[in-house]
């Protein structure tokens, strides 16, 4: 694939999705998401040399949302490694992403890290031993680390926002400190989620971010610096693909075939391993909370391509 006919591709599918009139419905459960038009489209690709493609608004920043609960995977394996997996499961929940229901019967141990259940969980393991700020400065500095960014930053009123209105999210963090899966006060860790996925970023930054997944744990292609082990970014990505999307995971593989995640910003960072790091973002979502644009474009940048994980010819 030359960087031609990837920049190409770019703009093809930016100058289609332009045309769609059917864009999904934006997040209205937090406020200051509910502003964001449905108009935008951004796509950019970064290769395994290091090269960047974009077209539409791949710099205009939005919410990320809870594309960053894979990084803050990605951090807590790092401080706590495996003992994570006690608190937290590597199941498809096959349930919305703010569900409740599956606590009860699994006792407090959310399905996994990718549902907002996980990442409360995980948020509560990065805040042992520290305070809240100074967990949301690592994070901000592990972003800038594996960007090369110094700008990208968490939007303050989306976060306040998130904790004036996330009552879902208190009940699931007071139901998991029930039953003893929650070790700090539930305020501090919520305090966490609420900040990383306030995270702001555009697609090129968002690609950025993801290269360490598509390098095998190296921050870049052209670098031999390691965020993490070659076999843990196999498994994060391996978590992508079966929980990446919430319910709509499996719909995703059909279509896509990449370990992907999503946000209700309309985000999503897909991986092709070892070739590409692709952003998207399209704020209206489908039915089940992930970006309607942003998956049909990843489906028709995988059909010319040939990116899919699934395919056949190798
Ligand atoms: N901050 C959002 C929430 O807690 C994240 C959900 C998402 O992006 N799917 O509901």
């Amino acid at each position: 694939m030359t960087p031609h006919n990837l920049q190409t591709i770019v703009d093809d599918i930016a100058a289609e999705m332009a045309q769609h009139t059917l864009r999904g419905k934006v997040a209205d459960y937090i406020p200051p998401l509910a502003c964001v038009s449905p108009d935008h489209f951004g796509i950019t690709i970064i290769d395994r040399k290091g090269d960047v493609f974009s077209a539409g608004d791949a710099d205009k920043a939005f919410s990320i949302q809870s594309i960053s609960k894979v990084f803050a995977l990605t951090m807590a394996l790092g401080s706590v490694g495996d003992s994570l997996w006690a608190r937290v499961g590597r199941e498809p929940s096959g349930s919305g992403f703010n569900s409740i229901v599956q606590l009860e019967w699994e006792k407090g141990i959310p399905r996994n890290p990718f549902i907002n259940a996980g990442a409360i969980v995980v948020a509560d393991v990065l805040l042992a031993g520290y305070q809240p700020k100074e967990v949301i400065g690592e994070f901000l500095r592990f972003l800038h680390m594996v960007t090369g960014d110094n700008t990208i930053t968490i939007d303050k009123a989306v976060a306040q926002s998130e904790q004036d209105t996330g009552f879902g999210n208190f009940a699931l963090a007071n139901y998991m400190r029930a039953f003893k899966n929650i070790h700090n006060p539930v305020e501090k860790a919520l305090g966490i989620y609420f900040h990383i996925c306030a995270l702001s970023m555009n697609c090129q930054q968002l690609a950025m971010a993801g290269r360490y997944l598509m390098c095998g744990g190296r921050r870049g292609p052209n670098t031999q610096d390691t965020i993490i082990s070659r076999q843990r970014t196999r498994r994060i990505l391996a978590l992508m693909m079966m929980c990446g999307h919430y319910d709509g995971s499996g719909e995703f593989a059909y279509r896509v075939g990449l370990p992907g995640k999503s946000g209700v910003g309309g985000g999503i960072l897909a991986i092709v391993p070892g070739i590409a790091s692709i952003a998207v973002w399209s704020p209206g979502l489908n039915t089940t909370g992930n970006s309607k644009l942003g998956t049909i474009a990843l489906e028709h940048l995988v059909k010319r391509t040939g990116w899919s994980v699934f395919r056949a010819d190798k």
